[in-house]
């Protein structure tokens, strides 16, 4: 009789469960329970393809993650700061791997070239559906040394940069109610470095802005995650004086610099993937093991 009634009660729990479980999907738009595995066994198998801007995309790491995704067809507006000829090969390198491709020289340390470039995007391709903020500069030295302009130079583009080309993408996203934006942060911004107090202080409010963002839009089915590489193989890290190389690799498990493809890998998958639909705020560090926990 108590084992009859134990099992009547579990029965009314699994309903009670199974009801509130429809209820959480019905809340986020999706009827049946199968209806949530078919389309995600579906869509594991393409990745999604979209208008994507790729902030500072002329060289690098932006330029990695252009064309990784202009490979997978997405519309991707390669912008740049003031090489515009490099972007320009990027963006025929796109329309050869099957991609379509715009540039777009923009300052991301100036607001008013953040709002043409969306502008541009918008008036072109008529939405944005994925934000990579990657441009980023470095002004490194001692805390003690540096001037002002190094300090503002670097926030301007590094954070302020994030920030107001996430406030123009969240506009268009949050309407559509769907988006994706990936901030490149850097493990600096994890664990701090000597001579970089500029980039590490912007780089830990990207991180910072990063879980706001996810927090403020993931109701409205955007979702905002950043990835912080270590020492990946570009003219940022070759500007490193060769003398301190050594003591760096010795500092990576892996022994080896990154390569910018590494990194896009990370990027395409955040950005398109629909596998991806349900991690945002996460900062995924990308550092051959340097900063494992
Ligand atoms: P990079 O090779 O120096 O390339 C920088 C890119 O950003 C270029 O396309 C450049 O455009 C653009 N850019 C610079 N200032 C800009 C501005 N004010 N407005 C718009 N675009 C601008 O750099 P990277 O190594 O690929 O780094 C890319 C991102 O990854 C940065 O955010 C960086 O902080 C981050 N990161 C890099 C490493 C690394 O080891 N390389 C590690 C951690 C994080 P132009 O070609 O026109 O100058």
């Amino acid at each position: 009789m108590q084992t009859a009634c134990l099992n009547q009660q579990l029965a009314g729990a699994r309903v009670g469960m199974r009801s509130s479980a429809s209820r959480l999907l019905k809340a986020a738009g999706v009827r049946r329970s199968s209806t949530v595995s078919k389309a995600v066994s579906a869509s594991a198998l393409q990745l999604e393809s979209g208008v994507c801007i790729v902030t500072g995309s002329s060289r690098g790491i932006g330029k990695a993650v252009a064309l990784a995704l202009g490979a997978q067809g997405c519309k991707v507006a390669v912008n740049y700061a003031g090489r515009k000829d490099a972007a320009e090969e990027v963006a025929q390198q796109i329309e050869q791997l099957g991609g379509e491709a715009m540039v777009v020289g923009a300052n991301l340390g100036k607001r008013e070239d953040i709002e043409r470039l969306f502008k541009e995007v918008t008036d072109k391709w008529g939405t944005v559906n994925v934000l990579v903020n990657n441009a980023g500069i470095t002004r490194d030295t001692l805390m003690m040394r540096m001037k002002p302009e190094q300090w503002q130079e670097v926030i301007d583009v590094n954070l302020s940069g994030v920030f107001y080309a996430s406030q123009a993408a969240t506009k268009i996203m949050g309407k559509a109610r769907k988006g994706r934006i990936v901030n490149i942060a850097s493990v600096v911004g994890l664990v701090g470095n000597a001579g970089q107090a500029n980039y590490a202080a912007a780089k830990g409010g990207v991180i910072a802005l990063t879980k706001t963002i996810a927090r403020e839009y993931a109701g409205r089915n955007i979702t905002c995650n950043a990835v912080a590489p270590g020492f990946i193989a570009s003219d940022m890290t070759a500007a490193i004086d060769a003398k301190y190389e050594e003591q760096i690799l010795k500092g990576i498990p892996a022994g080896r610099y990154g390569q910018p493809e590494e990194v896009a890998g990370l990027v395409r998958f955040l950005a398109l993937d629909p596998a991806a639909a349900y991690i945002t705020g996460q900062t995924y560090a990308i550092d051959g093991g340097m900063t494992m926990q």
